[in-house]
């Protein structure tokens, strides 16, 4: 089984430094446990959950934006126990490691010394992390050295199309996917260059055709016109069951379907 756990459901700049929704990004577990954009507020997120940091195997970050970055340090001394043990993979783009024109480097080099592995992902770039495949996907974002992911896991593809604009190549690439997560920063009749809007993940959708599509990444705007609202018109316009995602909100991807839940709120472990 995977199971999908949204630490953060707000992204673009207002939303996040209102926190209009939290941004903490999302927390996979099949095997191995990957956080996915850990952007302002992913500790304190995984803390109100119960989820213990140290138990992160591999952080994925898909560019170099504060809302998809921000708590990848502090994430990397969990990772590896404090600093104290060469462990965990970092996979993230050109930009978050190297830096890329005006973006970056996001990571220091305090930091990029600690994990086992860390590697810069190009588009089509893949890594087998057992059990599960992680490839990079193209994006057409403002940080240009961008990426999106493919995660080959126990039940299929897991898709994480990252902050981009709508391009052929983006589709492509997302194809055969099982579970299509898109970060949608604008609500219908308010594209803006660089993201994707309501009638993007719309026709992405369609083309993808998905079993499960999961919106996230909510912008202000999108927030104001009400997440669910775009939800249901890009589940009408595809045909392929779109969900909103909430704050906490946990996918679990069974053979049968996929059950979606609330995260019960644990006391922390620690
Ligand atoms: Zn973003
Ligand atoms: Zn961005």
């Amino acid at each position: 089984m995977v199971r999908m756990t949204f630490l953060g459901t707000g992204g673009g700049r207002f939303a996040t430094i209102y926190q209009a929704r939290a941004t903490g990004g999302i927390y996979l577990e099949d095997g191995k446990n990957l956080h996915i954009d850990p952007g302002p507020g992913a500790l304190v997120r995984m803390r109100s959950v119960g989820i213990d940091p140290l138990k992160t195997d591999a952080i994925l970050i898909s560019h170099c934006h504060p809302d998809h970055y921000l708590d990848a340090e502090i994430l990397i001394e969990a990772m590896t126990e404090g600093g104290t043990r060469k462990q965990g993979v970092l996979l993230a783009s050109q930009s978050v490691i190297e830096g890329n024109g005006d973006f970056g480097p996001a990571i220091s080099k305090y930091h990029l010394a600690k994990p086992r592995v860390v590697k810069v992902m190009h588009a089509f770039n893949k890594i087998g992390l057992k059990p599960l495949e992680i490839s990079a996907t193209p994006s057409a974002h403002s940080d240009t050295s961008g990426i999106g992911f493919k995660i080959q896991s126990s039940q299929g593809v897991i898709s994480y199309v990252a902050d981009t604009q709508l391009v052929e190549q983006v589709i492509k690439a997302h194809k055969h996917s099982r579970v299509v997560v898109a970060c949608v920063t604008r609500p219908l009749g308010q594209r803006i260059p660089h993201h994707l809007s309501t009638e993007d993940a719309g026709y992405l959708m369609e083309k993808i055709k998905p079993e499960l599509a999961v919106i996230t990444h909510f912008g202000m705007r999108v927030i104001q016109e009400n997440p669910e609202t775009q939800a249901k018109w890009i589940e009408e316009r595809s045909g392929v069951k779109t969900i909103a995602a909430r704050d906490f909100m946990m996918v679990e991807l069974k053979k049968e379907g996929a059950v979606v839940t609330d995260r019960i709120r644990q006391t922390p472990e620690k």
